[in-house]
């Protein structure tokens, strides 16, 4: 449910161990006995917050490239996307898919494949506001959520990501090479849930495909 994620601190004037163990062995996470100093409370509950802010973070974040993981950029995409039509704000949804990958990594192995990647996450995480989120979306494709954002500032906006990106040199000890992508915007419409707005990227990417790489189309 939407509590599971919660950390739980009993906090009773139980001082019988077996009760105490009972207790936690019901689900809680710790367990205080009364008195409790004000300070040891508060400590106590911070610890476990931030622990557990720790491992929730490691959850939903891609190994690879620190950015959020597929499942975590949906729930962002959805909770955004409600919050833009509460205040009928523009909004973008954007997908990005990097360029013949597959030859990168059969022509300079998989290593530099990965490295790539790496510096796509990074340089979009620079390029982008705060508000924005980027997430790894699968193996080499990115998606981007932009609140406040219509479809002519979202153009504007990743033409510049996607003609600083190309200018990237990518090496390793052996090879210097260039990588560029492709990318699909759509704009939320009225009737438009994530998996509507999310599929009109995506055929703005495979139109942007078709058109020769290398570029950014806007879903119609
Ligand atoms: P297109 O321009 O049509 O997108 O061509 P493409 O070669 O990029 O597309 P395709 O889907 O055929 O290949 C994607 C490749 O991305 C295949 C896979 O080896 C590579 N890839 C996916 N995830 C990773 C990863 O984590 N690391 C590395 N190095 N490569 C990956
Ligand atoms: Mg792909
Ligand atoms: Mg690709």
């Amino acid at each position: 449910s939407k509590y599971d994620a919660i950390p739980i601190l009993y906090l009773s004037a139980e001082s019988d161990i077996e009760k105490q163990l009972d207790a936690v062995g019901l689900g809680g996470d710790d367990f205080l006995t009364k008195p409790v100093p004000k300070e040891v409370l508060i400590s106590t509950v911070r610890n476990r917050c931030r622990r557990h802010r720790g491992l929730r973070d490691q959850m939903i974040r891609d190994g690879l490239t620190g950015l959020f993981d597929h499942n975590h950029i949906l729930e962002v995409l959805s909770n955004e996307l409600n919050q833009a039509k509460t205040n009928d704000q523009p909004f973008c949804f954007a997908m990005i898919d990097l360029d013949r990958f597959k030859s990168v990594n059969d022509i300079y192995g998989h290593s530099m494949g990965d490295r790539v990647i790496r510096a796509l996450a990074l340089y979009m995480r620079q390029r982008f506001r705060i508000t924005d989120t980027v997430g790894r979306y699968g193996g080499e494709e990115f998606a981007l959520v932009l609140p406040n954002t219509n479809a002519e500032n979202a153009l504007k906006l990743l033409e510049e990501v996607r003609r600083g990106f190309e200018q990237l040199v990518h090496q390793d000890g052996q090879h210097q090479i260039r990588v560029t992508f492709s990318c699909g915007i759509a704009q939320l419409q009225a009737d438009d849930d994530g998996s509507t707005l999310s599929q009109r990227a995506d055929q703005a990417l495979y139109k942007a495909k078709d058109a020769g790489r290398n570029r950014v189309e806007v879903a119609r």
